[in-house]
């Protein structure tokens, strides 16, 4: 068991010496201000101090601190990942807050990436190209508030606005500089070679920067990261299609995911789901539970999106026309279970037209449902998200949740994400454990079908899935021993200890 030590007054004038007193808190009310139950974790607890250092070498120097004093730290970038950038154990240590490290350092048109530091919010990034650079766009993630980080959510290994052609955010960069609690400060990719410009994430070999993908700050903490940007086109449209099952909505959309070139590239974001997404987007005492209210609405049982980006109007519309026939010949096909309810979507041009604005900010309404919502997300195999949307389904109905499914393709359709939406009342503490008594069936249920946790919670995901990987997690750990010997990165995190 590692022993971790609380913060005394020595410390807190050690960090004022080093990022200005006035960038130092212990006050309760501020450090209480960063604790946050929902979203994505339900476990945290209230740091002993933040820190909001504007330098990597302020930060080297309160990690080669804390790691003498052994002195637990929890990185946030932006802290809207609901929960998973919060301490976890007590004592809390220090709640090291990047969102004062906030330059966008280089724009490279050629080589299409920029260099940002961890602080750059998806609002920023978004409009600093709007403006400087408009024949391009960030990959920031589809449905966050704008005050969520683009590199917050390549670490948590989040999704874009065009993951289904090009892949999830960690993907979408290409290295970085990370300071480690060792006092070292490693660039990655390219970038490792002293001069060179971080042009190619594959680059020394050997590849140290997925380690730290996915590692929820566990492993060092990001001073930089260098982020692929991607030309903007002018044309774009939604296109959506209802269904009355999962497994029309998933099949229709693997036919089109294999057309890759030429069209499943062009539709950049493909997400579906099912009539509990728009009901749960309104407070519930106001709205009806049943179907048939949004059935006469137009509201279909279950649909799928297309978001199409084309550089020509003919080319939109070679892509619009190619999804209408495979949608009508998909009527036709064997796998078809319901041809009738197969119909246009069609959706009004305001409609499209929100969904075309980013940061789109389209999650953000579950809050009204209950006050408390979660979002616990999987990975699949597409051609197993129908399933998945099914089995898990039934576990929500179980425990009395409304059954809201989310579904995106990433990389046209090679996987899918599936996101239940579960919305509670979070001011009831009897709704938390009902919660996690539901998230510990439902993770049981999909690590026997194989399928992957995304952001795994430290107390359901991560022991459970962790278990049937022994032998990843002892090299998991080595490295983790490597980077941080003295454990004192976001304790608790992947089992790590
Ligand atoms: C309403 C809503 C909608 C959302 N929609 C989406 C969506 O469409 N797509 C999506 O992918 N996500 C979505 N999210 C999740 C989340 O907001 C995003 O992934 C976001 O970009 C995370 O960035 P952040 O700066 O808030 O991360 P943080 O909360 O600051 O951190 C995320 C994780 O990374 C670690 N970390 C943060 N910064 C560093 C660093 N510099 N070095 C090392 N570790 C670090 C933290 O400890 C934590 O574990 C949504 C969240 C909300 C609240």
């Amino acid at each position: 068991m590692t022993h971790y030590n609380n913060i005394e007054k020595r410390d807190i004038e050690y960090f004022e010496s080093i990022v200005g007193k006035q960038y130092v808190s212990d006050n309760p009310a501020i450090r209480a201000s960063y604790l946050a139950k929902s979203v994505m974790g339900l476990e945290s607890q209230i740091a002993e101090v933040i820190i909001r250092p504007r330098y990597t070498e302020e930060v080297r120097k309160i990690l080669v601190w804390c790691s003498t004093r052994k002195i637990p730290v929890s990185p946030i970038s932006g802290g809207l990942s609901g929960g998973f950038g919060c301490a976890l154990i007590k004592p809390g240590g220090v709640q090291l807050d990047l969102s004062r490290m906030n330059r966008i350092i280089e724009i490279d048109e050629d080589s299409r990436y920029a260099v940002i530091e961890p602080g750059v919010t998806a609002g920023e990034l978004w409009a600093y190209m709007e403006k400087y650079h408009p024949a391009f766009c960030p990959p920031i993630a589809d449905g966050a508030p704008p005050a969520a980080t683009v590199m917050g959510d390549a670490i948590d290994r989040g999704f874009s606005l065009y993951t289904s052609s090009v892949g999830p955010q960690g993907d979408n960069f290409m290295g970085g500089e990370v300071c480690l609690p060792t006092g070292d400060i490693i660039k990655l990719g390219s970038w490792a070679l002293h001069g060179v410009k971080p042009f190619y994430k594959w680059g020394l070999g050997p590849e140290l920067f997925s380690m730290f993908m996915g590692s929820q700050g566990a492993m060092g903490v990001f001073t930089k990261g260098v982020v692929k940007i991607y030309p903007h086109p002018e044309h774009k449209t939604i296109k959506a299609w209802a269904m009355s099952n999962p497994y029309d909505m998933q099949n229709l959309t693997l036919e089109l995911g294999k057309l890759e070139f030429g069209i499943a590239h062009n539709t950049v974001m493909v997400q579906g789901g099912n009539w509990p997404l728009i009901m749960t987007r309104w407070p519930k005492d106001k709205v009806p539970a049943e179907y048939d209210f949004y059935k006469k609405i137009g509201v279909p049982e279950w649909w799928m999106n297309w978001e199409i980006w084309a550089q020509t109007a003919e080319e939109q519309a070679f892509v619009e026309k190619t999804i209408d026939k495979y949608a009508n010949d998909f009527k036709k096909n064997p796998k078809c279970k319901d041809p009738e309810a197969i119909k246009e979507w069609k959706l009004h041009p305001k409609q499209i037209a929100s969904r075309l604005k980013k940061p789109n900010k389209i999650a953000i309404p579950y809050s009204y449902y209950e006050a408390g919502f979660l979002f616990i997300t999987w990975y699949t195999p597409w051609n197993e998200c129908a399933d998945f949307c099914v089995e898990y389904n039934k576990i929500l109905k179980k425990y009395d949740f409304p059954e809201v499914m989310w579904v995106a393709s990433i990389e046209r359709c090679r996987q899918a994400i599936c996101m239940p939406i579960v919305c509670f009342d979070s001011s009831k503490p009897e709704d938390f454990q009902r919660v996690q008594d539901m998230n510990r069936e439902s993770s049981e249920m999909c690590l026997k079908h194989g399928w992957i946790n995304y952001r795994p919670d430290p107390y359901v995901h991560a022991p459970m899935m962790y278990s049937q990987a022994g032998m990843y997690l002892k090299y998991l750990r080595k490295v983790k021993e490597m980077f941080d010997p003295n454990y004192i990165m976001h304790p608790g995190r992947l089992m790590l200890p």
